[in-house]
């Protein structure tokens, strides 16, 4: 029997194929390698394949006995999906649809979702809950979104049991320094800051210093991946014994800011580099935090590297060791 790990080339698929492999599965990575990296997949078996030709997802279950799949195959750039939200249609949702279709007609009745908070919008209150209402404010979200509802209906329909896992902002590195984050083009706060540390970026700015909170910048519930990984594992180990259908926030119900991810930065790599304020950034809520008591308390889930100047610790020196 093996795991499935659509876009296990990815930085938080790599992850997660890492710590399911260390825990003793045995796992195949189906990617396209549009943006991940061939590299980061050290464990496990290796298919290079898109969602959107059906045969190449059954080739996969033709050859290997999948018992569950982890779905993070996506594309993730809000402002791009703002632009081409047909783009974002069709690869993350109808091609999750081909990938459905695949699973249900070889058997396999098990799913975890990388869903996101941006399926919330911009929430009344935080920490953000399951329960909160689902208001989108832009085509990534909305994808995300018309993918929970889907697999809702194939549950009820077809047997489908699944984890939706809504993450907040996925953070950091491999604790042991084998994996990290490396988008491109790469738009999130993390790796930017750690670019104008190791002079690959003239500066880091701020989009936004006008917003309702202590120092005027964004608050953001940044997530170590190493503990987002531990959850799928759970959220897996859940499915497998047997448990109805569910969603999970996974976050810290920590807020940083932009601001002080930036001291953290400094602090953690002793760099100097100049910081520059800018505009908003359309479609950013000023905060976003959430709940993860549900994780905890259903999952068993202890986040252990909640701590920022952690988080940027261990993406730095993945960082430094491959830029
Ligand atoms: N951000 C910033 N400068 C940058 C990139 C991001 O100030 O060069 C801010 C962004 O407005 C948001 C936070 O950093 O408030 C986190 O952004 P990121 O794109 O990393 O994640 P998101 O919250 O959009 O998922």
């Amino acid at each position: 029997m093996a795991v499935l790990v659509c876009g296990g080339a990815g930085y938080i698929g790599s992850h997660i194929n890492k710590q399911l492999n260390k825990e003793g599965y045995e796992t195949v990575v189906f990617d396209n390698l549009v943006y991940g990296h061939r590299e980061a997949v050290k464990w496990g078996s290796f298919v290079q394949g898109d969602l959107q030709n059906t045969g190449e997802i059954e080739a996969v279950f033709q050859t290997y006995k999948i018992e569950a799949v982890f779905h993070f195959a996506a594309y993730a750039y809000v402002g791009e999906s703002v632009e081409n939200p047909e783009k974002y249609y069709y690869n993350n949702v109808a091609n999750t649809l081909n990938l459905l279709h695949v699973m249900k007609k070889y058997g396999c009745t098990k799913m975890i979702f990388s869903s996101t908070c941006a399926t919330y919008g911009e929430p009344e209150k935080v920490p953000i809950t399951e329960d909160m209402p689902q208001r989108p404010v832009n085509p990534y979200g909305v994808s995300k979104l018309m993918v929970e509802r889907i697999l809702k209906d194939y549950s009820k329909a077809y047997g489908l049991k699944f984890v939706v896992l809504r993450y907040f902002n996925a953070a950091g590195a491999d604790p042991e320094g084998e994996l990290g984050e490396g988008h491109d083009p790469e738009t999130h706060l993390i790796p930017l800051i750690l670019d104008a540390a190791s002079g690959r970026r003239k500066e880091i700015r701020v989009f936004g210093t006008d917003y309702d909170t202590p120092d005027g910048s964004c608050i953001r519930d940044y997530i170590h991946v190493y503990d987002l990984a531990t959850a799928h594992l759970l959220a897996l180990h859940y499915l497998e014994q047997g448990k109805e259908s569910n969603f999970f926030n996974l976050g810290n119900a920590l807020g940083t800011s932009v601001f002080e991810v930036i001291e953290a930065v400094k602090r953690v790599s002793g760099k100097k580099f100049t910081v520059s304020v800018s505009d908003r950034r359309s479609g950013d809520p000023a905060r976003l935090i959430g709940s993860s008591e549900k994780a905890q308390s259903v999952l068993g889930w202890k986040p252990v590297y909640g701590d920022i100047d952690v988080i940027v610790g261990h993406a730095w020196n993945w960082h430094d060791k491959t830029f």
